[in-house]
């Protein structure tokens, strides 16, 4: 009797110990799910913001600032790439450089074309999460080494891939083979459509700016950069120079060689300005077979010299029409300089005036016989 009772107590003992380590167990459980839970809605919050953000960037320079800046911030990241396939170096164009979206040449990677990405996500095209020891160095081509887990989320547009964003942490812990990938699946979904958009707009926006016949800007597009070059000449002292170029007797060549081959030769004398040119210079269609040429932070000697060199090449060139056709044209351009106005001067007077007197020059070369440089004397 007395063993029972002290039987009976031991194992009322054993029970309620058991019954504590078990409620202990499940307190720990339930302390888990609940940290869990709050670390998922704290990602969820900081997912929302970073959507947002993405959503609401107004240029393709803007997404991709957010991507490369605002999440490696938002999310604790130690690296953030973006590699885009961009054969045509399109994207490049219009950021200008990576540097106008936030990135370096190792932050943000451009590819000639897709096979990279396709060895990396083969068919699946899912987030892939790994130990850096199978990063692919070539998205992280700097502090690869710092890293210890990557997520590379593969950006697919109409099923093809149009880039990669790459997450790397410091963490081993961070990016795990065996992690559910939903959220950066969805993060990727967004970010390829958000990117699409943006990159839409912008050739919507260069398409509404560049003439369709020789793919020099437009006469809307130079109007614009002619007030911000002059703007800019004018507050940082540079000379500006500006130079119009005009066919010589195009009507006749029209006439005599038709219509076609009138536009084959504007194309191409577009082109051979364009090769004379420096990647800061701008060059537009004015107008019929009119050109024009703004050359920035040019001493005068210089924008002679670039003009002249322009009416020699023109001159020396015999324009492909169709197979073993050629024709000869020239080319008559008058030479502008705008060099330290007065600062209070009016922007659209000093543009205008610039204008005015290198297209009063062209005149003057017509005037003199044509296939001609003349410069304008008032500076
Ligand atoms: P000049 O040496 O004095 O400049 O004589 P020009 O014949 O070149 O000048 P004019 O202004 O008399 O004629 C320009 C011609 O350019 C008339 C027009 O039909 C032609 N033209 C304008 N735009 C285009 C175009 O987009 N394509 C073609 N093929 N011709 C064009
Ligand atoms: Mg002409
Ligand atoms: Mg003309």
């Amino acid at each position: 009797m007395q063993d029972d009772v002290t039987n009976g107590e031991h194992s009322d003992g054993v029970t309620a110990a058991l019954l504590r380590t078990a409620n202990m167990q499940l307190r720990a459980q339930l302390a888990t799910v609940l940290k869990e839970a709050r670390v998922n809605e704290e990602k969820m919050r900081r997912f929302d913001q970073l959507e947002r953000r993405v959503i609401g960037a107004t240029s393709l320079a803007a997404v991709i600032n957010t991507l490369l800046v605002d999440y490696r911030a938002l999310f604790e990241l130690d690296a953030v790439t973006l590699a885009l396939v961009d054969p045509q170096y399109e994207v490049l164009h219009i950021l200008g450089s990576p540097a106008a979206a936030g990135g370096t040449e190792e932050t943000l990677l451009f590819l000639d074309d897709d096979r990279p990405l396709r060895t990396i996500y083969r068919q699946n095209s899912k987030p892939v999460l790994a130990s850096t020891g199978d990063a692919p160095a070539l998205l992280f081509v700097d502090g690869a080494s710092q890293l210890k887990s990557v997520a590379l989320l593969p950006l697919v547009h109409l099923g093809r891939f149009m880039g990669s964003l790459n997450l790397g942490s410091s963490n081993p812990a961070r990016f795990k083979e065996a992690d559910g990938t939903d959220f950066l699946e969805r993060l990727a979904a967004l970010v390829a459509v958000c990117l699409n958009n943006a990159l839409a707009t912008e050739r919507l926006k260069l398409a509404g700016l560049t003439d369709t016949l020789t793919g020099v800007h437009n006469r809307r597009y130079f109007d614009s950069r002619c007030l911000e070059e002059v703007a800019a000449a004018r507050r940082n002292g540079a000379p500006l120079v500006c130079v119009f170029l005009d066919v010589d007797r195009f009507k006749n060549l029209n006439d005599t060689l038709g219509h076609q081959a009138g536009d084959k030769v504007l194309s191409y004398v577009a082109k051979l300005i364009k090769l004379q040119l420096r990647g800061s210079d701008v060059v537009a269609r004015y107008g019929g077979e009119e050109f024009v040429v703004l050359l920035p932070a040019t001493p005068y000697a210089h924008g002679m010299d670039t003009a002249e060199r322009i009416r020699r090449i023109v001159e020396g060139q015999s324009v492909p029409l169709a197979a073993n056709e050629f024709t000869r044209v020239t080319i008559s351009a008058g030479v502008a300089i705008m060099h330290r106005p007065p600062k209070s001067s009016d922007v659209s007077a000093l543009a205008a005036d610039l204008i005015a007197r290198a297209d009063k020059a062209m005149y003057e070369a017509k005037q003199a016989g044509r296939n001609r440089v003349v410069f304008s004397d008032s500076r």
